[in-house]
């Protein structure tokens, strides 16, 4: 189809993602977002190859390698530090077609907002959509009203237009655990540089990836329970308590880390949901598909939905809400059984049966290096961007 309008309510990875595409496809394309200035939420993010191959396709290729950090291995090391497996990433690399990035958050957002290149209109919080025969208006907070041939509603783990689509509203499932992250300058005494490198023990995880500009992406997670999760103490205090008696590169961390400039997270899930789509409104991102980090698959299935919504809405004459069902089927096929995959992964590195996260760990240690990077490879792989 051509000369269509699209409204996309929200300016994350998705919805800018979105944006891009959409505009070299030829759309007029405007984004909306609540925030009075964009930040990015999070230090860091791993895009694996198929969240890299849908920026390759966008043009987007060589900046990604710019900012992206240099990641040749993966370790796996119990929390006292004695080696667990060590994996090589070439095989996969060589199996998917793709190196994989980390890339600290700010950057990302610079680049799409760069490569989107137009204004993105802020302070426009969403409050209700209308749609007919001809169109579909969003009605904005501040009294503003867009009107689309079609809206992508890419607003996140919150997502208010999910209620609209779906006639029910559905809250995230916490996931039963806490994330800190920040970024640290790369220091031979924190990690190799060219390594992400996972502490696990006593069902929490420190672990350090590199990112681009010689800096580390650190995360550090810990379950709790929702009440204890509200309580959010001093960030070094906490950590240096949690990790008590870790490897010593863990320790330097907590002490090396900018408290003011760590994050703390409440991990949620969202779905598998029943459908993306309703008329002319599609879900994109977390707001279908909210998805726990273990796997480090959320982002990149945004970046897969922006590409096959743009691909369905290009290849069809048979209308927009035609194209939308095109979409919503091949997504919810791909993206349902990640979000699955990725919650029964946070269970089993975060406790939630301790038994199953001893046989874990015991798996780790005999595990064979070409299995852990089968399995990646196998999500990456069972995706659009093969
Ligand atoms: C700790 C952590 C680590 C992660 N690590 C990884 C990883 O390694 N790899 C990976 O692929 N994914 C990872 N993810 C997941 C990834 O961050 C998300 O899947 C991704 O950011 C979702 O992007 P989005 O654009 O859908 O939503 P968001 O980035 O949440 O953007 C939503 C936007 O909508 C705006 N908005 C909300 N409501 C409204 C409204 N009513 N009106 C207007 N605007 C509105 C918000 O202000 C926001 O800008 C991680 C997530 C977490 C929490």
């Amino acid at each position: 189809m051509n000369n269509l309008k699209v409204i996309i309510v929200g300016a994350g990875i998705g919805g800018l993602t979105a944006g891009i595409a959409l505009r070299q496809a030829g759309y007029e394309v405007e984004i909306y977002d609540r925030v009075r200035e964009l930040r990015p939420a999070g230090a860091g993010i791993s895009l694996w190859s198929n969240g890299v191959k849908v920026l390759n396709r966008l043009g987007l290729g060589s900046k990604m390698a710019e900012i992206g950090g240099l990641m040749n291995r993966m370790q796996y090391r119990r929390h006292t530090g004695e080696l667990l497996n060590d994996i090589d990433l070439t095989p996969l690399i060589e199996e998917v077609g793709q190196r994989p990035y980390p890339v600290a958050r700010a950057d990302l957002q610079q680049m799409l907002l760069e490569a989107y290149g137009e204004e993105v209109r802020l302070e426009c919080k969403c409050v209700g959509v209308h749609q007919d025969e001809t169109g579909v208006t969003a009605y904005f907070e501040n009294g503003h009203a867009a009107r689309g041939d079609l809206l992508v509603a890419a607003d996140g783990v919150r997502s208010i237009l999910r209620q609209y689509v779906l006639d029910e509203k559905v809250e995230p499932d916490y996931a039963g655990y806490v994330n800190w992250n920040g970024l640290v300058p790369v220091a031979p005494d924190l990690a190799p540089r060219d390594t992400w490198m996972i502490y696990v023990g006593e069902h929490q995880r420190a672990s350090l990836m590199p990112v681009g500009s010689d800096r580390f992406y650190f995360f550090f997670d810990v379950p709790m329970t929702k009440e204890e999760a509200q309580q959010a103490g001093d960030i070094r205090s906490d950590l240096t308590a949690f990790f008590a008696g870790w490897a010593d590169p863990v320790q330097t961390l907590i002490q090396r880390l900018d408290p003011e400039k760590t994050n703390r997270v409440l991990i949620h899930s969202v779905g598998p949901l029943p459908q993306m789509v309703r008329g002319r409104i599609a879900l994109l991102g977390d707001a279908a598909h909210t998805t726990c980090p273990d796997l480090g698959q959320g982002g990149c299935q945004a970046l897969e939905d922006a590409l096959v919504l743009t691909h369905y809405l290009m290849t069809t004459n048979l209308g927009i809400e035609y194209a939308l069902k095109r979409y919503e089927r091949e997504r919810m096929e791909r993206a349902n059984p990640v979000v699955e995959k990725a919650r029964r992964r946070a269970e089993q590195i975060h406790g939630k049966d301790p038994n199953v996260t001893q046989q874990w760990y015991d798996q780790l240690a005999s595990e064979k290096p070409a299995d852990v990077t089968g399995a990646i490879a196998k999500i990456i792989l069972a995706g659009p961007m093969r």
